[in-house]
């Protein structure tokens, strides 16, 4: 079983790519006319960004790292309505089975994350998959983008489930004001690159590449998802909404590969284009980081303002504090707030999957022996 949850799990490699001309013809994308009898695709050819090898050509591996995860995600796969949801639906149907606190706290938390996953999916497909130009990496966007839809499912499967008012948990990314803020901060990115005009290939646009993977690799999915999840993990422990609390379990098994995988580009690219990385670039992501945690720390006034057992929304920012100097760690770069003991140990134990036995293993071990399927 492989584990994610800590920094790094591989060294990316180091290899400079062939020095090749900016992308004119579509090249980049794997779009551009097919030349014939063109020259086999080298390892040394395979560059991240701006690479004009074709990137059709999946084999030779360049990128060991992003195969593996491809790998490690498919052997995770999951469906939410395998989920029994009976107690939950008990639970949330019962009139003092939760107080109005933890009522208001989990749906705001289904509402941030019902499109959040729609929001992060859009970044995988209409940003980072154009510019990112390596057929291993993209192998695995597309596992990604797969896994991001079946988190969305999840939460159609909870609404309906539930009997939860869908207008109401679908808009409150853009009704809950802090709820929107956080996705208005990232969504410039992907609008950003999602412009048809916009090219990789000079210092401006190629930081602007690296900023959209920090924007959602690291500080979406690597930070507010973690206290997302905290929520969430907290209420389960207690014995409360388990049924959402095991889907949430495998959703953080799917992000925490999501988040290495995108710290694993993030340093590659670094490592190919040392140019990029600028004391001044340091500076403006560690900046990133400070800001996505003050975003989050809104949301978690909003959501708890009063807390509940064992969870508040003080809490909650120390845990965003702890979270975002081990992005920093993870990116190389010096903390950017003071140090701080995890708030929440038990959330290294809901991610570390050698210890969920019952959960993780029996349920990926039945996949991997699953087989082949009888289509007739
Ligand atoms: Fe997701
Ligand atoms: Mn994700």
């Amino acid at each position: 079983m492989l584990d994610w949850s800590e920094p790094n799990s591989q060294k990316p490699t180091i290899m400079p790519p062939a020095a090749l001309p900016a992308d004119t013809d579509g090249h980049a994308a794997g779009l551009g006319a097919i030349s014939r009898g063109a020259g086999r695709v080298s390892v040394d050819e395979k560059a991240m960004i701006n690479c004009r090898a074709d990137v059709n050509q999946l084999l030779p591996l360049k990128y060991r790292w992003a195969w593996e995860k491809y790998l490690a995600g498919c052997n995770n796969h999951w469906m939410p309505t395998e989920v029994s949801m009976q107690a939950d639906i008990a639970l949330w149907k019962s009139r003092d089975g939760l107080t109005e606190d933890e009522r208001r706290s989990i749906k705001r938390n289904l509402g941030f994350f019902a499109a959040s996953e729609s929001l992060v999916a859009n970044n995988i497909v209409l940003a980072i998959y154009r510019h990112l130009t390596n057929p291993e990496c993209r192998q695995y966007l597309l596992r990604q983008a797969f896994e991001e839809a079946v988190h969305t499912h999840t939460f159609q499967y909870i609404v309906e489930s539930l009997g939860l008012d869908e207008g109401e948990l679908f808009n409150m990314y853009r009704e809950v004001p802090s709820i929107t803020d956080k996705a208005a901060w990232a969504l410039k990115h992907t609008q950003h690159l999602d412009d048809p005009d916009f090219k990789t290939g000079t210092l401006e646009t190629d930081q602007a590449f690296l900023r959209d993977l920090i924007a959602f690799y690291v500080c979406f999915e690597g930070m507010w998802f973690y206290t997302g999840f905290a929520q969430i993990l907290s209420l389960g422990r207690r014995n409360k909404m388990v049924g959402i609390a095991e889907q949430y379990q495998y959703i953080l098994r799917d992000e925490s590969i999501h988040l290495n995988f995108g710290i694993d580009v993030i340093n590659q690219i670094k490592a190919e284009n040392p140019h990029l990385w600028t004391r001044a670039f340091q500076d403006e992501v560690r900046q990133m980081l400070t800001d996505a945690a003050s975003l989050e720390a809104a949301y978690g006034r909003d959501t708890m303002p009063r807390g509940f057992l064992g969870l508040n929304a003080a809490l909650c920012e120390q845990y965003m504090h702890f979270i975002a100097n081990r992005r920093c760690a993870q990116l190389g770069l010096g903390p950017v707030f003071a140090e701080t003991e995890n708030p929440f140990p038990w959330m290294s134990e809901a991610m570390d999957l050698k210890k969920e036995k019952n959960f993780f293993e029996t349920r990926v071990i039945e996949y991997q022996n699953g087989g082949a399927l009888n289509w007739e």
